[in-house]
């Protein structure tokens, strides 16, 4: 077998969703002269704006802080539907050029760093057949996103096969799917199936979410009314940065008095579900969770949507433990009987590090679990490697746009002092391992042993405060005694090509 040609960039993206856009936008704007290429296992631009098909599919942030800093969101809905996000995603990456150095159909399966070399080759399946191809590059971006897009979360229901009706995870859904007039059970209770009661309840005869424990709702206003007024007499690039920043400080307040202030925060939402809800209505039944506010991700609902469908006898809560499946629907352990003619599973994700891309460092396999997170955005002891993971307690886009502009000014901060090797250096007996993840949600748990982690101490904490990261990421100093960056000249692309031509020279 012979190798052809192997491409050579100095950096590659690895995702063309929200965050490998607006990498690639980044890395285009801010690193003059260097080749880049994204390489997205998809047909298509969006990730999860893509894949997410369900009704009412939307935002549960604002876009002001979900859009990128550097182009405005001009939409009058601040909490977005999905399609209206991916038309942004797209149009974003035409207009900054960044859709040309997209290559569709790459799923990238690993990448091998040789200190020799001082370059990453990177093996991708190619095309429909899953064809091997290689690439190098200087830098390896992961913007991968943090689940799996093969399968979402579903546990195992008892007697599932008994059940008659349509069983479906919103992560498939099926574009046939006629609901109207239908019985349907989703269950539940974070934000997609928050997201799904109100909008199948507009045609469903009608929706029940069942959950096994309550999660905290807060209802929001779909049309930011401040945003409308400051549109009308500032430009728009002005006007973003203030709403973007209103929008910051507002989130920053609520997690902190969250945290800081919890029984004040449990009272808040409890009076928002009371005044949202029919008098007499058992809110501590169906709306009082067990554990403390930002425990988990907070849902938002625009509008009060999901409080009119109830109130209108369109949609319901279900709170107790499945018993089985049966032919018609789902006895609880209570007793209760709910019929359905169709069952929404809308238990989750199945969180995935780095794409699942398998690492290895001189010969060594890295083990992602057993790594330590540098500022957020690198792991310990992996050069020339950075990845972008966004908050939970806020926008994924506000700390995924931080490691973007850190990406950039370490490639800027290389070229300058003529360095071809940065490496955050890390001795992991010191440090104390923390997850990754603050949150006890269940597809965090699930996932928790195969995540990086974070340690108590800078520069190996993730933080979840935006103006903290703000002032590390893009003030910080790069030679901070951690970082550390070597001159080795990298190996030349013919050497490269020789190198995979003799290891791949066995088959022939
Ligand atoms: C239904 C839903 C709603 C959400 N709503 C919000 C919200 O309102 N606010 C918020 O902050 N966050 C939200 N999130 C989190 C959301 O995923 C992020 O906001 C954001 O879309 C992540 O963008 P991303 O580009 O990092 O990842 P993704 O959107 O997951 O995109 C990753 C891309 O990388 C590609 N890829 C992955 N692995 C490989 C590989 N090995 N090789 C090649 N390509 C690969 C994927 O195909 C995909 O295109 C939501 C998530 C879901 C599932």
């Amino acid at each position: 077998m012979r190798t052809s040609a192997i491409e050579h960039f100095d950096v590659l993206i690895v995702g063309a969703g929200l965050s490998g856009i607006g990498a690639g936008c980044r890395v285009q704007t801010r690193c003059a002269g260097k080749s880049y290429a994204i390489l997205e296992a998809r047909d298509d631009i969006g990730g999860t704006w893509d894949l997410f098909r369900y009704p009412g599919i939307r935002s549960d942030s604002d876009m002001f802080t979900l859009g990128y800093p550097f182009r405005p969101w001009k939409d009058a809905k601040a909490i977005a539907d999905g399609p209206a996000i991916l038309k942004y995603v797209k149009d974003t990456a035409r207009e900054f050029g960044v859709d040309s150095h997209i290559r569709f159909r790459q799923r990238v399966v690993g990448a091998r760093w040789t200190s020799e070399d001082a370059r990453w080759l990177v093996e991708v399946e190619s095309g429909a057949e899953g064809a091997r191809v290689q690439y190098t590059c200087n830098f390896l971006y992961g913007c991968t996103g943090y689940y799996r897009y093969d399968a979402g979360y579903a546990p195992s229901f008892p007697g599932a096969a008994n059940f008659g009706g349509r069983f479906i995870h919103p992560q498939h859904w099926p574009e046939d799917l006629d609901y109207a007039g239908k019985r349907v059970v989703v269950i539940g209770s974070g934000a997609t199936a928050v997201t799904l009661v109100p909008a199948m309840a507009e045609t469903a005869a009608h929706v029940t979410m069942l959950q096994r424990s309550p999660s905290y709702i807060l209802s929001v206003p779909a049309v930011d009314h401040i945003a409308e007024r400051l549109r009308r007499f500032l430009p728009e690039g002005l006007a973003h940065r203030i709403l973007r920043w209103k929008n910051i400080l507002v989130s920053t307040v609520l997690y902190q008095l969250s945290r800081r202030r919890p029984e004040f925060m449990k009272g808040l939402f409890r009076k928002i579900a009371v005044g949202n809800l029919p008098a007499g209505y058992d809110v501590d039944t169906h709306f009082k969770p067990k554990y403390e506010p930002w425990d988990q991700r907070l849902c938002l609902v625009p509008d009060s949507d999901l409080f009119k469908a109830i109130r209108g006898g369109r949609a319901s809560v279900a709170t107790g433990e499945i018993e089985t499946f049966t032919e018609c629907g789902i006895r609880l352990r209570s007793g209760e009987e709910i019929e359905a003619d169709i069952i929404v599973s809308a238990t989750g994700l199945r969180m995935l590090a780095l794409g699942g891309v398998k690492l290895t460092v001189d010969g060594a396999a890295v083990e992602p679990g057993r790594t330590f997170i540098y500022k957020g955005a690198m792991l310990g002891n992996i050069p020339n490697f950075a990845f972008c993971v966004g908050y939970t307690n806020a926008s994924w886009t506000l700390r995924a746009d931080l490691s973007s502009t850190f990406v950039c000014r370490l490639l800027n901060h290389m070229k300058r002092g003529g360095y071809r090797v940065c490496r955050p250096v890390c001795d992991p007996a010191g440090l104390e391992e923390r997850p990754l993840l603050g949150l006890n949600s269940g597809y965090v748990l699930r996932a928790a042993a195969d995540l990086p982690k974070q340690a108590s101490e800078k520069p190996w904490i993730m933080r979840q405060n935006y103006i903290l990261d703000m002032i590390t990421m893009k003030l910080g100093r790069l030679n901070d005694g951690v970082l550390k960056f070597e001159k080795k000249l990298p190996a030349t692309q013919a050497e490269m090509q020789e190198k995979v031509s003799t290891a791949y020279s066995g088959n022939d």
